[in-house]
């Protein structure tokens, strides 16, 4: 892939798409455990449902079928506002999956999510433990240092995987990305939250004439 920045942008983020349709790799989710050409992916909605929309629209035209994990305790975004709810059956409409982003100790599941469950930055004692009536998406089954790629804080720790992909070196893999880090500008996460929160200032303008509020 010559000209290929890795650059965590929507533009690379289809190229890892891309490589991995050139690897031969299936889009799978967590309902089976992997088998070798598995490509799953997920996403943690750690801070806006509308970077989560807009990268499930990329994932969408790409023919790519993915796993969200949203939260119904962030201090960032309210699942249960019109928001909320529209962004959750934008999410569904587009084939994805929607799981539940549980902060320790509640895991608690309703009918908005399948019985999957990704805990927010967890400790190494619970990461991976079973649950009752859901699968923990870093249960063995689905996740080992070999099989595992994150862009956690913008920052790949074994490289952008774009080529590992393409040349088929995974034998299924669990690719975690979170949706706000490709979608809004930034060289590094701390420019990147600083883009995602100039937006969120006009979002949140809009929301207030929304509300009457005179601005
Ligand atoms: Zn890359
Ligand atoms: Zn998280």
């Amino acid at each position: 892939m010559p000209g290929v920045t890795c650059a965590f942008d929507l533009e690379h983020y289809r190229e890892l798409l891309e490589a991995a349709r050139t690897g031969g790799y299936r889009f799978a989710f967590f309902d089976q455990e992997p088998e070798p050409g598995d490509l799953l992916l997920r996403h943690d909605v750690d801070l806006s449902l509308a970077a989560a929309v807009e990268l499930a629209q990329v994932e969408h035209e790409l023919g790519a079928g993915s796993t969200y994990f949203l939260m119904t305790e962030s201090v960032f975004y309210n699942l249960n506002s019109l928001e909320g709810i529209r962004a959750l059956e934008r999410l569904r409409e587009l084939g994805h999956r929607v799981g539940l982003h549980a902060v320790w100790p509640r895991a608690e599941l309703d009918s908005r999510f399948a019985p999957l469950v990704a805990w927010h930055n967890p400790q190494p004692e619970y990461m991976s433990e079973p649950l009752q009536g859901a699968t923990n998406v870093m249960d063995p089954r689905f996740f080992s240092p070999a099989n595992y790629r994150s862009d956690s804080n913008q920052h790949w720790r074994h490289g952008c995987p774009h080529k590992d992909l393409a040349t088929e070196r995974f034998e299924w893999l669990q690719l975690l990305t979170h949706p706000e880090i490709w979608v809004y500008p930034g060289e590094t996460m701390g420019e990147t939250m600083l883009a995602m929160l100039d937006a969120e200032r006009e979002r949140r303008l809009e929301q207030l004439r929304a509300d009457r509020i005179d601005v």
